[in-house]
């Protein structure tokens, strides 16, 4: 990325920040962060501003992308993504990836630059095929509670692709469950749920009997991943993910041995349409990118409860 000028769309959220402190490192000429911070947050760029290159653009991509400077590579990382989330924002999630997904592709289109979509998982629905390969279509219920997700993502790798076809260079990434510092604590994701119970001696809230496998990755090996996909020259869709598959339950295991704490493990109610089984196929990654996960759990764990111990202190002083 030495000397590129860059556009992160959702550069406040989780993954967009570290996203841009790579490019950074990496000796980006410019970084633009573009976010409304609907799910993010203007404290995960704190270490950013200042830094030389790097701007922020509050602005609702769904209503355009008042970026004015040329660029060489844009990144679309905005959308809400966690299952709490995307459900108090359906309309807000279905928009993001149509018509947010769409303005950014015209903006890429007019810079003759890279647009890379993040994509996830989630396109395979609770999957029949396992692990999950590229070539799999998925199993998405078009209008259960998780479709406005599932379905805005289908959506943007279509309209992704179609741009593709008409001459724009794009990528399109399938995200894997994703942890690590900046997760927000009450998002309602498995990693802050449980982090945040170890630390506060609470028992873990496993969702049905915990027996639904899930793969975490890393966010420094995901955001290796997404950088080393928009330097290749690949259209075509590639998984990126820790291919380490575990239930609910082990993870709740892990995150009790890592924190050293938390109490034991109650079952709560099954959100509908929950996945039961999730891990990628990472062969494409491996081939075509030379892209693996380098950091085991417990040591991606070690660093997470870290910092949300540090960001628990800092937010509740006492
Ligand atoms: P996040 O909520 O922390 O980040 C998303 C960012 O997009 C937020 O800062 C939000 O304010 C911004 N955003 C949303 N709608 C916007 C709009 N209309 N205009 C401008 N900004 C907008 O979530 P995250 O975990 O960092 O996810 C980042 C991307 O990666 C998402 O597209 C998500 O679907 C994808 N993804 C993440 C995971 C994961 O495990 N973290 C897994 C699969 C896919
Ligand atoms: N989960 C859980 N307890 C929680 C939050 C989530 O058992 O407090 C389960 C959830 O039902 C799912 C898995 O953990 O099976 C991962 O959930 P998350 O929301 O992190 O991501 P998903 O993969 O479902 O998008």
């Amino acid at each position: 990325m030495q000397g590129k000028r860059v556009v992160v769309l959702g550069g406040a959220g989780f993954v967009g920040s570290h996203l841009c402190e790579r490019l950074l490192d990496d000796g980006a000429a410019a970084v633009t962060a573009v976010d409304n911070l609907i799910t993010g947050n203007e404290e995960n760029l704190r270490t950013l501003k200042g830094r030389p290159g790097f701007s922020y653009v509050k602005a609702d991509i769904i209503e355009g992308i008042p970026v004015k400077e040329p660029f060489d590579y844009m990144f679309n990382m905005a959308s809400p993504a966690s299952p709490i989330d995307y459900a108090n924002l359906p309309l807000e999630t279905l928009r993001v990836g149509s018509i947010g997904t769409e303005n950014g592709l015209k903006l890429a289109e007019a810079n003759k630059a890279v647009f890379l979509m993040a994509s996830t998982s989630e396109v395979y629905g609770d999957p029949l095929v396992h692990p999950q390969r590229e070539d799999y279509w998925g199993n998405v219920n078009p209008i259960g509670p998780r479709s406005v997700y599932d379905e805005a993502k289908r959506y943007a790798e279509a309209v992704t692709a179609a741009y593709g076809r008409k001459g724009v260079q794009v990528r399109i990434v399938r995200i894997f469950n994703t942890y690590g510092p900046r997760m927000r604590l009450n998002d309602g994701r498995v990693v802050p749920a449980f982090v945040g119970q170890a630390l506060k001696g609470e028992d873990f809230s496993v969702f049905g009997d915990g027996s639904q496998t899930r793969s975490f990755c890393y966010v420094k090996d995901l955001v290796d991943g997404l950088v080393r996909l928009a330097l290749s020259d690949e259209p075509h869709p590639v998984n990126i993910g820790n291919p380490r598959e575990m239930t609910i339950r082990q993870f709740a295991e892990a995150v009790r041995t890592a924190a050293g704490g938390g109490g034991s493990i109650i079952e709560k109610p099954l959100p509908k349409d929950d996945p039961k089984q999730r891990q990628p196929d990472i062969t494409r990654a491996r081939t075509l990118l030379g892209w693996e996960p380098k950091v085991p759990l417990e040591e991606g764990l070690r660093e997470t409860i870290a910092w949300f111990r540090e960001v628990a202190v800092r937010r509740s002083p006492s």
